[in-house]
Formats: C-alpha cells, sequence, structure tokens
C-alpha cells in the first residue's frame, strides 16, 4: 500500500508542476484573452486539447511544454494534460475506463508509450471515440503503444503498422506530398535532430504520406509523417520524436503544429 500511495503522490505532484508550467506559457503567450472566450490572435475560438503521456523510455514532461508551446504559437489552445502510468510498458490509465473519455475534447494528442498492455475492451474505448469523429494526433512511441495486442484497431486508427525501429542517427526526409497543406513551408531539404526511424510494415489504405526517411539498415523508405481518415476523424501522425533535440526542432515543431490545425480544420485561421 505504501508503494500505490507513494506513487500517486509523485503523480499528483507532477501534475500540479506539469500545470502550474502551462500557465506560464499562457500568460507569455498572450492567449489569456482566448482562453476566456474573448478575441484570441486568429480570431477563432480556443480548441479544447488533451495530451495523453507517459511510459517508457522519453521525456514527457520535457516534449508535453514544447508540444504546448509550439501550438499555441499558432493558434488559440485550452490544454489538458494527463500524464499518467508510469515509465514501465504495460499500464491502463482510469481516463479510458469511460467511454465517452474524449467527449469534452476538441482533440486529442497520444504520447503515450504502453507496449505490453494488450486488454482490447481497453484499447477499443480509445479508439471507439476517434472513429465516433474526435481528430488526433499521434507521435513517435504512440506507434508502438498497445504494439503486443493481438487487435488490429490501434494500428487502423493510427494509419501504420510498426512494430520496431531502426538505430538513432541524423535522417534525412523528403517530403512525399508537397502539394498538402500541412506540408506548406516544409524545407526543400531537412535533416532530423538524433531520432529513430521507425520501421513501418503497412501503410493502411486510408492514410497518405507525407514526408519519408530512408533506413541506412535496409535501405527502404519509410513514412516518418501522414495523414489519416479513421471514421469521423482525421488523424496527423509522427513517427519522430524520441529525443529532446527533436522537441527543440522548429521544423518538427511546426509541421506537428500545422497537423493539429489541419486536423481540427483550423488551418486557414
Ligand atoms: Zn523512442
Amino acid at each position: 500500500m505504501q508503494n500505490i500511495f507513494h506513487a500517486s503522490r509523485f503523480r499528483f505532484v507532477r501534475s500540479i508542476q506539469f500545470c502550474f508550467s502551462i500557465a506560464v506559457v499562457l500568460g507569455l503567450g498572450g492567449f489569456a484573452r482566448g482562453a476566456e472566450g474573448q478575441a484570441s490572435p486568429t480570431g477563432g475560438a480556443p480548441i479544447r486539447a488533451l495530451i495523453i503521456t507517459d511510459g517508457c523510455c522519453h521525456n514527457y514532461q520535457f516534449q508535453s511544454r514544447a508540444l504546448t508551446n509550439a501550438i499555441s504559437a499558432q493558434i488559440p489552445v485550452e490544454w489538458t494534460v494527463v500524464h499518467e502510468g508510469g515509465n514501465g510498458t504495460r499500464a491502463m490509465i482510469p481516463l479510458y475506463d469511460d467511454p465517452n473519455w474524449a467527449s469534452k475534447y476538441d482533440i486529442v494528442i497520444h504520447n503515450e508509450c504502453f507496449a505490453d498492455t494488450t486488454d482490447e475492451n481497453y484499447i477499443r474505448r480509445i479508439t471507439q471515440a476517434h472513429f465516433n469523429g474526435v481528430p488526433a494526433i499521434v507521435i513517435h512511441c504512440a506507434m508502438h503503444t498497445y504494439r503486443a495486442a493481438q487487435i488490429d484497431d490501434w494500428r487502423e486508427f493510427l494509419g501504420v503498422t510498426s512494430r520496431r525501429h531502426d538505430h538513432q542517427s541524423s535522417y534525412p526526409v523528403k517530403a512525399a506530398a508537397k502539394d498538402h497543406p500541412i506540408m506548406n513551408g516544409f524545407p526543400a531539404v531537412w535533416t532530423s535532430p538524433k531520432d529513430e526511424l521507425y520501421v513501418i510494415e503497412k501503410l493502411w489504405p486510408s492514410a497518405k504520406a507525407l514526408a519519408t526517411s530512408v533506413s541506412e539498415r535496409d535501405g527502404k523508405e519509410y513514412p516518418v509523417a501522414w495523414v489519416n481518415q479513421y471514421g469521423g476523424a482525421r488523424v496527423f501522425g509522427t513517427t519522430f520524436g524520441h529525443s529532446d533535440d527533436t522537441f527543440r526542432d522548429p521544423v518538427f515543431l511546426n509541421t506537428v503544429a500545422r497537423g493539429f490545425r489541419w486536423a481540427v480544420g483550423r488551418l486557414n485561421d
């Protein structure tokens, strides 16, 4: 019991610290008026966004700060961050107990990393909310979350099937869909910060690659950014996002921010 208490308290403290940092971000960003429902820099209502994050192998607190900063610099957002589950590979967070878990949000960013969680009812409660129309952003280890599950629902939602990744390197990135609005302004030449290249076994028929990189191991070209249509939801995904340096890279952050705006239909704001 003592361990559970300590774990809960630790999560609580982390949440408080993070809420504080978000409040600071919103204040410094000058979006307080937008958050109160008044005039915003783009003239639109604030987007209600949920970030779900935690799990194995990455600096999720830093990543959430970088994402909220970068996206809030482009469009007003009311952020909710659920940072739960611990740093293992198997967790089932209480948020998803409610089948209507996503109903209060305009978009969900999945940045959770629990590869060995396999409960099919749990996974289908997550995907069903998106199938019903809630857009999503999926980042890096979200592609290996629920990797051990037998069902394909999560992979169909993502738009890609991936079960492993290549070593860390700086990967040259090629725009595969230059005409897609998300890619407007994407540099002709961009090399990723040191990151992992995820091996994509399958790009689902509902998905379209936006950018690709070539494996230094097998010489094959794999999508590193894409869009997907899952039921009523637009989904934007990227397999980059391992290192802090990636979350400091303006091209990466701008592409995710544009993907976010596209997914909620606010790219032209
Ligand atoms: Zn990683």
